[in-house]
Parts: C-alpha cells; structure tokens; sequence
C-alpha cells in the first residue's frame, strides 16, 4: 500500500483468471485495511465502557482471518477481538458488537444478566437486526448469538450465521 492507492506487482508468468483472482483478493484486503485505519478500537471501547459502566478489556484489536465470527472475547486475560469485516457496518453496529463483547467480561453467558447489560446499549435490538440481515441465508432461530463451543475455554462469541458450526444444532 503506497499512500492510498493500491499497487499491486503481478509476475508474468500468471494467467489472466490468476491475475484477476490474486488482484481481486489484494483489493479486498486493501479495502479492510482502509475500512479499520481511522477506527481507534482501544479508545473506542473506553468510552463505551464508561457510557454504560461496563469492565475495560485489557486489549481490544481487529483480526482479519476471523471468518466465522464476527466478535470473540476470552474473559481470562481480558481480550477481544472484532473482525476488520464490521469496519464497513454502520457505527451503531460496530458499537453494539463491541458493548456486547466488554458485557462479556462481566457475564460470560447469554443468560438474563447478560441480557440486561446488553440492554444498556439503546440500539442493541436494531443491531442484532441488522447482522441477521447481513447473514440472511442462515438464521433459523433468529439470532446470530450462539453458546460458547467449549464452556472450559469460556469464549464468547456473536457468530457470523452465514457459516454455521455443527455444535450450534
Ligand atoms: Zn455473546
């Protein structure tokens, strides 16, 4: 990435679908990384912590090879973790996803105490709305939040419902 234009060098030994699929996968790339630059995620998750009195992570950070979720939090060290994919979603679900994530440190489960957290966030319905839409393909009980996988590692996740896990049934 040279400023703001993407340059891409193509040796030309590649064929023409090659070329057109390495360019393809550069350019989307390019494209999260100038989606994320602006967002400062750290300071970002500080205020909405102290907006609605909710625990501090002692790192937040985008990851870009997160395919089945879109947020993750592990409550024993404190980290979360966001896919740079929610850099492009509206700012009121960047938000809700990373309100739902620091709820986490606090409550692991998706139990009532949870959801009374969640509820301190005043958009967190129409948010939710609005990542079932993004994986409409797949949404047969209606939400895109799921259980843990594995309670012992008590790692929380919104998962991208457009990639099911067997576990999930
Ligand atoms: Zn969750």
């Amino acid at each position: 990435m040279v400023g703001d234009v993407l340059v891409v060098a193509i040796p030309a030994t590649m064929t023409r679908a090659e070329e057109l699929h390495w360019v393809g996968l550069m350019k989307s790339k390019f494209e999260r990384r100038k989606a994320i630059a602006p967002i400062d995620l750290t300071s970002r998750a500080r205020r909405l912590s102290l907006l609605y009195d909710l625990p501090t992570p002692d790192s937040i950070r985008w990851v870009h090879n997160q395919r089945t979720r879109w947020g993750s939090c592990t409550p024993e060290n404190r980290t979360i973790r966001i896919s740079s994919r929610v850099a492009r979603f509206p700012d009121w679900v960047l938000d809700y996803l990373i309100v739902h994530e620091l709820a986490h440190l606090r409550e692991p489960g998706h139990g009532q105490a949870f959801r009374e957290l969640l509820d301190r966030y005043p958009r967190a319905e129409r948010a939710t709305g609005f990542l079932i839409a993004m994986g409409r393909e797949w949404n047969e009980n209606g939400l895109p939040v799921v259980e843990p996988q594995n309670p012992q590692r008590s790692q929380y996740e919104l998962r991208d419902p457009r990639r099911p896990t067997p576990l999930h049934r």
